[in-house]
């Protein structure tokens, strides 16, 4: 079956297949937030929000962009997409953040300290990833966070650095959330980040996601639970193990899938979230469904990225996915997490322009029968006391 563009969620998916033109009638410096590459680089492109309300990162400036069907225009002093000159539907730009151009106490630009990536504030406090640095190169070959640490962030975050930021983002842009991520740094990730996160939960009460490497030692995550972190998301990236040690030398040969998963059984029973992430379209669709079925059979959410073949990393080259070829995916990353029992789109606010969330799957969802609407309905209840529960919570650290 073909998806009509004007399927929210599979138009996000093809924006991330196939990028966009800018017409020159608009004007992003004055309506959109600046381009940030950041981290391991699916940030690369512009921030969007489709109708209804899908926060949607599409890529502008790699290769395969000048082959693509949709431009963005600016008409009658609103942002529409066509495709193919076809009108589409119309887009909303979120502006840049005036705190972007402020600076911490010690003199940082707040945008070197974290960037917003949908509705949520993403900091990578840490070094350049151990990957990048050894002779020969062992990252994986579709990251760019090497290109980025240093250069486009700053490469030394404080705590209050890092704290001076959040207040910014909160105030100006309501943010619920806070994702910590860091490259690998030798087993001492947990160690590195626990005083930031100390001091945020501490002083803000907002929700906090950690993705790192799987700590050697699997009961530091007691710790990190203790301190009140949300989510620990465990990015294994492929499920073939051959194709994860093509793709991803240091992290297969140091780290080890095995390694990964463990982490994800042992940290289900911390967590309020856990996520393991892979990415969609580096292997065959089947790998991809199986790794959904695996994680959301652990309990955990699936987060499948599609490949972006960013510039001036070692895949630059190569094609992203189809994305027709990616609608079994993104529709059983939804169906799997319902009929596994995964709470999905509980947390308030929180909306990711990287990937497709899991509840954005369900414009793609077929099932109809009526045990998993009965599935659906009782996600539905524990969102409902989940976010009661959050904003107490919140509301007592104003
Ligand atoms: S582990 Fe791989 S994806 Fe993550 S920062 Fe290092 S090189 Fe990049």
């Amino acid at each position: 079956m073909k998806y009509p563009y004007t399927n929210p969620c599979y138009l996000k998916i093809d924006l991330f297949c196939r990028g966009m033109k800018i017409d020159p009638g608009c004007d992003l410096d004055n309506d959109a937030r600046p381009v940030r590459r950041t981290r391991a680089g699916l940030g690369s492109g512009l921030e969007i929000i489709i109708p209804p309300n899908l926060h949607t990162n599409v890529p502008l400036e790699e290769s395969f962009v000048s082959t693509t069907p949709y431009t963005l225009h600016k008409e009658n002093g609103k942002y529409v997409i066509r495709r193919d000159g076809v009108l589409i539907t119309s887009v909303e730009l979120p502006r840049r953040p005036h705190w972007y151009d402020q600076s911490t106490t010690s003199g940082k630009q707040m945008s070197r300290i974290a960037v917003m990536q949908g509705t949520y504030l993403a900091v990578y406090p840490g070094r350049i990833c151990h990957f990048w640095t050894t002779t020969p190169r062992t990252s994986c070959h579709f990251c760019s966070t090497g290109l980025n640490v240093g250069a486009i962030e700053a490469r030394e975050k404080t705590v209050d650095d890092v704290l001076e930021t959040v207040a910014a983002a909160r105030r100006e842009n309501n943010i619920t959330y806070v994702h910590f991520n860091t490259g690998y740094m030798l087993g001492e990730e947990l160690d590195f980040l626990e005083p930031f996160v100390r001091a945020v939960k501490k002083k803000t009460n907002l929700m906090v996601g950690v993705q790192t490497t799987p700590a050697p030692d699997l009961s530091k995550y007691k710790k990190l639970a203790r301190l009140g972190v949300n989510n620990v998301s465990f990015c294994f990236e492929l499920w073939d193990k051959e194709q994860l040690a093509e793709v991803c030398p240091g992290k297969s040969a140091d780290i080890g899938q095995d390694r990964y998963l463990e982490a994800i059984r042992y940290c289900r029973r911390l967590f309020p979230a856990v996520n393991g992430e892979i990415i969609a379209g580096l292997e065959p669709v089947e790998n991809t469904l199986e790794a959904i079925r695996w994680i959301t059979k652990a309990g955990a959410q699936p987060t499948v990225c599609v490949f972006r073949p960013c510039v001036g990393t070692d895949y630059e080259d190569k094609l992203p996915p189809d994305a027709d070829a990616l609608i079994p995916v993104f529709r059983e990353q939804y169906e799997a997490c319902i009929r596994n029992g995964v709470p999905i789109g509980i947390a308030p606010n929180i909306k990711v322009s990287l990937v497709v969330l899991p509840e954005e799957g369900r414009y793609l969802s077929t099932d109809k029968s009526s045990a998993f609407k009965i599935k659906e309905t009782r996600n539905q209840a524990v969102k409902t006391v989940f976010r009661a529960y959050f904003n107490l919570q919140l509301s007592l650290k104003k």
